[in-house]
């Protein structure tokens, strides 16, 4: 019944009682963006640009960073699109951006802190972003990674504001999490990085299997830091997405809405399950969830709880 649901839903994201959430794709490239438009998403809420630059030696100019930028907006057409400048470092290194001989890369000058270093090369980013934007008259708002602190954020905010680009940052990093209310002055969104946020949270490596007992994202811990920031969110009246694989996870989806999330990106092929499963329940039984869910001693318990107020 469940397949049969997913299969018939046709978006857009909602509760059952009319509570609205963008239920959105995570893309690298144009290709994956032509198959996220086969599906019933409301547009893209990560799009990971540093994937596009895995295979470069040399940084790409602006024109032809401004080519595949504009793939993944006309694929597109017009529904909304979040592109994230590049997360160059760590997990995902990039030889024109990435620096190569840290001892501890994913505590090193990655994300947002290579913009910080080299402002041109962001700048080049951000004019591409902006030379697609409008080349494809398309709501293209745009977010940095790895942002730390409120200064960041405003540096950031600046940056792309004056080239008429919507700005954002991710919070994926628990020092952003604890002070989203500041940093939301200076942006007009957040987008909570569910990956990362696990990782910094509970220094647990997101790539060892042998930790994912603590990455696991129902953790009651990194539950009560989205809660945080969801908050924020509410307090400024401004969006706070989640884009990490916890958006995957339809259950877990509606704890996040629950927890005052307002939209929800992963791959593509969860959003009919995400989707239709938010579609079957009402905003207070998300509440509900997000309420057992945050008082739970650990994850398994968390599923538990939470699955009782979804039935
Ligand atoms: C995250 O950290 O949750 C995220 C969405 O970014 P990435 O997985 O690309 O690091
Ligand atoms: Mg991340």
């Amino acid at each position: 019944a469940v397949g049969e649901a997913a299969r018939s839903w046709t978006g857009p994201g909602a509760t059952s009682d009319g509570h609205r959430v963008d239920v959105l794709a995570n893309v690298q490239d144009g290709a994956g963006a032509r198959a996220a438009a086969e599906r019933p998403v409301q547009g893209v809420g990560l799009f990971r640009t540093e994937l596009c630059f895995l295979d470069r030696d040399v940084e790409p100019t602006v024109v032809e960073q401004a080519d595949i930028y504009g793939e993944v907006l006309a694929a597109m057409r017009g529904r909304k699109v979040v592109i994230r400048t590049l997360d160059a470092g760590s997990d995902k290194p990039v030889s024109f951006a990435t620096i190569s001989d840290e001892p501890n890369p994913a505590l090193g000058v990655r994300g947002l802190r290579l913009g910080l270093r080299d402002p041109a090369m962001l700048d080049r980013q951000l004019d591409a972003i902006a030379t697609a934007a409008a080349d494809h008259d398309a709501p293209v708002w745009v977010m940095a990674p790895m942002v730390a602190t409120e200064q960041e954020a405003a540096w950031f905010g600046d940056r792309a504001r004056s080239r008429g680009l919507v700005p954002g940052v991710m919070v994926e990093i628990p020092s952003a999490a604890l002070l989203a209310d500041r940093i939301l002055r200076h942006v007009d969104f957040v987008s909570i990085g569910t990956n990362d946020l696990s990782q910094y949270t509970f220094a647990a490596d997101r790539m060892a299997p042998s930790l994912s007992r603590l990455t696991d994202p129902w953790q009651p811990a990194l539950l009560t830091l989205v809660e945080l920031v969801a908050r924020a969110g509410q307090d400024a009246g401004k969006p706070v997405g989640v884009c990490g694989e916890a958006a995957a996870d339809a259950s877990l989806a509606c704890v996040l809405v629950g927890l005052g999330v307002t939209s929800l990106s992963a791959a593509a092929t969860a959003a009919p399950l995400v989707g239709s499963k938010l579609s079957a329940v009402t905003l207070e039984q998300c509440r509900a969830a997000a309420r057992a869910a945050l008082a739970a001693g650990d994850p398994a318990a968390a599923r538990e709880a939470a699955a009782a107020a979804l039935a």
